[in-house]
């Protein structure tokens, strides 16, 4: 298997194959973002050679490979029928595949069509990774996201119709002290309208060559402090009305949040509530990212 630029995928990806079918990130421009700005410009890999890679790790892991994960940072971007030819390929060569997954942006996924999406769920994609970040259009727009909460609503919702799952990640903070009751309630209207299967919990952290990272320095973005997260997190989890399951499975975060919504609502903001008590010092110090 070869690896181009940085490889990034989620945590519950941890046991996955990873194969690279992009290079990159197409979009590359969200402010809070470090991934691929100093590396390679985006690129989709030829099938042939991503084919070759898949047939290399059937040959070092045999067929037993249960989940597949196709970095890098926006694989939904991909022609639709380069990408189906690759799910429909790794089906073949690893019969017991239980999920094959992604990340793909709002944009991109909006730009696939519902038709489009059908045809990925059937060659055998199930399941994608979005980052939201936030569900209000003030903030998409000032982190430069490239998208809005209409076409987040819309291409969320077409995802889960044409039959895949939906992991939706937001980040708590993004907002800065400025828009914290924006981002609550804006990002639970878009999370409620769109119902996905998982969502996920993120705390911002400034990153170094981030725009964001300037903007803080300036002055001009006011982070919130451990517990103005956690009251945005309490504010955004009352709001929600999904039947999701929640988790916070990231190393950014004050507290581990996991729970189905609706049934474990009151257990999740007493966990907060109890968080809360807390000291603030007696949380992570604020550090910036280097990955
Ligand atoms: S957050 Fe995602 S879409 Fe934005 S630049 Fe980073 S990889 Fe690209």
């Amino acid at each position: 298997m070869r690896y181009i630029g940085p490889i990034y995928r989620p945590p519950s990806e941890a046991d996955s194959l990873l194969i690279q079918a992009t290079v990159g990130c197409p979009h590359n421009r969200c402010t809070f973002c470090m991934v691929y700005k100093k590396g390679p410009k985006y690129r989709v890999r030829a099938v042939n050679e991503i084919k070759e890679d898949i047939l290399a790790a059937r040959d070092a892991y045999g067929q037993s490979i249960r989940t597949l994960f196709f970095p890098a940072g926006n694989t939904i971007a991909m022609k639709t029928e380069n990408l189906c030819e690759i799910c429909r390929f790794a089906g073949q060569v690893f019969p017991g595949l239980d999920r094959i997954t992604v990340y793909g942006s709002s944009q991109y996924l909006h730009k696939k069509s519902p038709q489009g999406l059908k045809r990925l769920a059937e060659a055998g994609l199930f399941r994608i990774h979005v980052g939201l970040e936030s569900g209000d259009d003030v903030i998409l727009k000032k982190i430069k996201k490239g998208t809005d909460s209409r076409e987040q609503i819309e291409a969320g919702k077409w995802v889960m119709k044409a039959g895949m799952e939906l992991s939706l990640y937001v980040i708590m903070g993004i907002g800065g002290k400025e828009r914290t009751t924006f981002h609550a309630k804006e990002t639970a209207r878009v999370l409620n309208a769109i119902d996905p299967q998982f969502i996920r919990i993120r705390t911002f952290v400034p990153k170094i060559d981030t725009a964001l990272l300037d903007e803080i320095q300036r002055g001009s973005f006011r982070m919130l402090g451990p517990h103005e997260i956690l009251r945005e997190t309490e504010m955004l989890i009352r709001d929600l009305k999904v039947s999701s399951y929640l988790a916070s499975d990231h190393y950014t975060n004050y507290i581990n949040l996991e729970g189905r919504l609706p049934e474990e609502k009151a257990r999740l903001l007493k966990e907060i509530r109890t968080a809360l008590e807390r000291d603030e010092k007696t949380y992570r110090p604020f550090f910036i990212g280097t990955q």
